[in-house]
């Protein structure tokens, strides 16, 4: 398993295959594989659809296509009973995150997200994230949880992303109805080609058919996270994942991305500010992989809100080590700067972040 941290996207045919509440006859393949995620020291973010199918029949509705009130009727209802389904899995804690689009379109919130992940993560849980269907209407959705998957890789900066559903993979035709269909194990570039072979989907329970997966993995290999299409009713086709091999379609990751990040950091982002180190925080940063803690900053200059890049410069040769981007604003840091990390919640009410610039958006110059 060639990956640090992965979301994992499950669909609501593997949630609720027979429309009628909550199923564990695919979950628990699929929890079982989280385990020994876990236990090879992996970081796991579940991505769970299901919320309206597990709902779906306690809600009352007349036709095959109930309206969005009822849909979200039914996703208040659901969401619940599916968060236990996956609960009754596990021995460590699950959590649940609610998102909507405008959520990951806010920085701030963008960032609230991000810390969260990190934290959960840090601690051991298995955050779940579904899209908050009861309060988004259709212009705050994102829509389906194949793209909100990938917008969850990115958040989360996963290096690897499975979208799994009842089927197998991508093929070259409908595999339902041409007997010679093939599939495609690999892809190195998603072309209209591809996308012209997804088709549609028929099913009445989920929302996103093929094509949406393939948009969803063209936003994460394009961010370097490589991306599998599975079939998560095939309990072999985890097994085969921990042996190396590939039973559905991989997406392969584009390489030069973390280069372009640092780039991107390094070159193209504007600073707008700088925060000035000791030496024994410069000593962290450049020498220890460290992320920048609020001790070792002597002062601050500029005006900037939290999610800006800024020049991180030691204080005695004023020359900058790194640049990074600040987790908290100019007047919040001016009053923790010095400070050990756990005074931040006592001077600020609140610690939205321990650290001031993470490790994973710092480039050292
Ligand atoms: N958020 C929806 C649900 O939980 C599903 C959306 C999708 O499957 O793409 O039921």
């Amino acid at each position: 398993m060639n990956f640090n941290r992965i979301v994992i996207k499950v669909g609501s045919a593997l949630i609720s295959p027979d429309e009628n509440g909550c199923s564990g006859i695919h979950v628990q393949a699929i929890a079982h594989f989280i385990i020994k995620c876990h236990q090879a020291s992996k970081e796991v973010i579940l991505v769970s659809s299901g919320s309206v199918a597990a709902g779906r029949q306690l809600i009352k509705h007349g036709s095959p296509v109930p309206s969005i009130p009822t849909k979200q009727a039914m996703a208040s209802v659901g969401q619940m009973k599916m968060m236990a389904n996956w609960q009754r899995f596990f021995d460590v804690p699950c959590s649940q995150l609610l998102i909507t689009h405008d959520d990951l379109k806010d920085r701030q919130r963008y960032i609230n997200i991000k810390n969260t992940l990190r934290t959960l993560l840090a601690n051991g849980i298995i955050p779940i994230v579904n899209e908050n269907d009861t309060v988004a209407t259709e212009e705050l959705k994102v829509g389906d949880n194949d793209n909100l998957a990938a917008l969850v890789a990115l958040v989360s900066e996963a290096d690897c992303l499975f979208i799994l559903s009842d089927i197998d993979g991508v093929y070259n035709k409908d595999p339902r109805s041409s007997n010679d269909a093939e599939m495609i194990h690999e892809i190195s570039e998603i072309t209209d080609e591809i996308y012209a072979m997804a088709g549609t989907t028929n099913s009445l329970i989920a929302t996103g058919g093929m094509k949406t997966k393939i948009q969803a993995a063209q936003k994460a290999v394009e961010n370097g996270i490589e991306t599998y299409i599975l079939n998560g009713t095939n309990d072999q086709a985890f097994e085969k994942i921990i042996a190396g091999e590939n039973p559905g379609t991989h997406f392969l990751a584009n390489q030069e991305v973390s280069k372009a990040k640092k780039h991107w950091l390094k070159h193209t982002l504007k600073s707008h500010g700088q925060l000035l180190l000791d030496s024994g925080a410069v000593n962290a940063v450049k020498n220890n992989g460290a992320s920048l803690l609020p001790s070792g900053i002597l002062s601050i200059a500029g005006e900037f809100l939290a999610g800006e890049s800024l020049d991180i410069i030691d204080a005695e040769t004023k020359t900058i080590v790194a640049k990074g981007i600040c987790q908290y604003n100019h007047q919040d840091l001016f009053r923790i700067k010095g400070e050990k990390t756990d005074r931040i919640q006592s001077i600020l009410g609140c610690c939205p972040s321990k650290v001031i610039v993470h490790r994973d958006d710092m480039v050292i110059m």
